[in-house]
């Protein structure tokens, strides 16, 4: 979260101004693969200025020339004509160029920095909002997008342009050239006091519109729930209320561009007519006495190139807008590409096979989003090949912790958990991701067919995926939709059941063939017919693997090999369920109220 005093310059907690160092070089540099473009870019905006600075030289020989011979004249149209037409080609190359570095930057730079946001740990996620997240890709790179191309390229055409026009200025009026340069201070302060000021807002603004962005996003995605609990007129005004806060900062921007362009107009306008005036008393001047003043087409010239110059300085200080609010933006881009990943996804061992099932050592752990509760307390237990441990005790305890853990979404703040033998910290990640599944209570999809959904953790061939399905229990109501297996399943899977989501979503884990399965059993969601073919599919999906379980049902617990009893991030009770259950401890008293209750084991919340 990002807050701004009301020069929006960005502060801390204690309200002090925190200063950041922004690197337009870094940016350039990123944009290295596109520099060939550039290179040529450059080549022809020198060609296109050249003509730019030409033009106006021609123009006051022609009028000089009317004073003489019409043959002079025609003749120095004709040049003038072509120095306009090469001009117009070389701009044509200037601007597709500049333009065509940009998108292919841009593109990268999207890419770079999508990749660099999904290798995040998981706990990376917990604490950063996806409307943020998303709103970096799509507005912020957009912003930069021209900054290093682009801009920076009009800025070299606009130095030029004022360089090259100036000494002509100079050859065609040293006197009147110093009038117009004492004009120049002036501007310039304006133009940098005039852009740190903005540099802050422009930043609070592109903040507060991401803030939108996000409450946007959220409620979008949430839409069954807002609608459930008539949340449409909150998500409105919480979104409007974003958008308001972007607009005071935008209302702020506007009221300065304003500003500096009303100012930056009147000291320029002012310019060109005392230019204008000191010019016509050197008009009179060369009447008067030939050779001390200037003629009426050097003049004409000269007032050419005045515009030229005011213009090119115009449009300067318009970039400096452009390249603060793109400091701004590559500012967070920079964060976000620079951030080191606490847990990697991929590198580390990569082991033969797995033999061996999960070990947990004393396992503490603390969730990095709320430092201090600690949710599991000197963990131990484990599972041993092949076999079926049990997970249960209330809701809250620290059972799906635990799965998340050896998932290695977080790693633990002590202990160790170690898999086929080795600590989990030091295998590859991706390796050893592809021998665990996890299916949970509510699975996700993802908004494409069945087919692409089942075969997402690996290439497949139809066969496969057929048969994951039938053995997942789903193949029968896959074929019964119309499209079979290219059925869209629609964001996160919405048009399927929940009964048939989970189905596709075990096929999805079958598919891997893993060693280790995680499961969650779902407590009570689905309707007896679905919860029945769901139930099938798991246990066959146990069979011949290595299971830890969230257990809810009793069925599942006698079959276990060990049921362990999580409460408070303490392993209170273990052992079969028949010895728990003569032990009349905690767990005695979970299985009678689960009798008394119904089917579902219990969850006590
Ligand atoms: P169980 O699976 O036994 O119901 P959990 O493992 O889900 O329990 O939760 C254990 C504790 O950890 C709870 O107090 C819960 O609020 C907290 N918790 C779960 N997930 C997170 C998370 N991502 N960030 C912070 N706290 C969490």
């Amino acid at each position: 979260v990002h807050r701004y005093n009301s020069d929006g310059q960005e502060i801390d907690d204690e309200g002090n101004t925190i200063k950041k160092k922004v690197d337009l070089w870094r940016l350039f540099t990123m944009a290295r693969d596109e520099w060939w473009i550039l290179g040529l870019g450059c080549l022809a905006m020198l060609a296109a200025s050249a003509s730019n600075m030409m033009a106006p030289l021609f123009f006051s020989f022609v009028v000089d020339a009317a004073l003489t011979s019409i043959e002079k004249v025609n003749h120095t149209v004709l040049v003038l004509l072509l120095i306009y037409i090469g001009g117009a080609i070389a701009a044509f190359f200037r601007s597709w160029l500049f333009t065509l570095a940009g998108m292919r930057f841009v593109a990268r730079l999207r890419e770079e920095l999508f990749a660099a946001i999904i290798k995040n740990e998981i706990a990376f996620f917990d604490t950063t909002r996806t409307g943020e997240l998303t709103n970096r890709l799509a507005s912020d790179t957009g912003v930069v997008q021209n900054s290093v191309t682009v801009n920076i390229s009009m800025l070299f055409r606009y130095l030029i342009q004022i360089i090259g026009s100036l000494s002509i200025m100079f050859v065609l009026s040293a006197k009147l050239t110093g009038v117009l340069l004492s004009c120049v201070p002036i501007v310039s302060i304006g133009a940098v006091v005039y852009g740190k000021y903005v540099q802050g807002i422009r930043k609070a603004f592109q903040d507060e519109l991401a803030a939108a962005s996000t409450v946007a996003e959220e409620s979008i995605s949430s839409i069954r729930t807002v609608r459930m609990f008539s949340g449409e007129e909150k998500s409105k005004r919480d979104y409007n209320k974003s958008v308001d806060k972007s607009y005071g900062w935008g209302k702020k921007l506007a009221l300065a561009g304003g500003g500096f362009n009303g100012i930056v107009g009147v000291v320029a306008f002012g310019a060109i007519v005392l230019v204008l005036w000191y010019g016509a008393k050197l008009v009179i001047m060369e009447k008067e006495h030939p050779g001390t003043g200037l003629t009426i087409g050097s003049l004409t010239g000269f007032m050419m190139y005045t515009l030229n110059v005011a213009m090119a300085f115009a449009f300067i200080s318009s970039l400096f807008g452009d390249f603060m609010q793109a400091l701004g933006a590559s500012e967070r881009i920079f964060e976000l590409l620079d951030r080191k990943a606490e847990v990697n996804v991929s590198g580390g061992k990569v082991l033969d096979g797995l033999n061996g099932g999960i070990v947990f050592k004393n396992v503490s752990f603390t969730y990095p989003s709320r430092p201090d509760s600690e949710v599991l307390k000197e963990v131990s237990f484990s599972v041993e090949p092949g076999k079926v441990v049990a997970l249960v005790g209330p809701s809250g305890g620290g059972k799906s912790t635990i799965v998340s853990l050896i998932e290695r979404f977080y790693d633990p703040n002590s202990g160790t958990i170690m898999l086929g033998g080795q600590d989990l910290s030091t295998l590859d990640p991706r390796w050893f991701r592809q021998q665990i599944s996890m299916v949970s209570q509510e699975p996700t999809l993802f908004a494409t067919t069945i087919k692409e959904n089942i075969a997402y953790g690996r290439e497949a061939s139809d066969e496969e995926v057929e048969d994951a399905a039938r053995q997942a229990n789903a193949h029968q109501f896959i074929s019964e939709f119309e499209e079979g297996y290219e059925t869209m399943v629609g964001e996160r899977g919405v048009r399927l059941s929940g009964g048939q989501k989970q189905r596709v979503a075990i096929a999805r884990s079958l598919i891997m063939n893993p060693a280790i399965l995680l499961l969650d059993e779902a407590t009570s969601a689905l309707d007896a017919e679905s919860e029945h073919l769901v139930q099938e599919a798991i246990d066959r999906a146990m069979k011949g693997r290595t299971v830890l379980v969230i257990a809810h049902r009793l069925s599942t617990v006698r079959n276990a090999s060990e049921v362990v009893v999580i409460d408070k991030g303490k392993i209170v009770e273990r052992g079969t369920h028949d010895e728990l259950l003569q032990k009349g401890g905690v767990y005695k008293k979970l299985v009678l109220r689960q009798l008394s209750a119904g089917r579902a084991m219990p969850s006590i919340n």
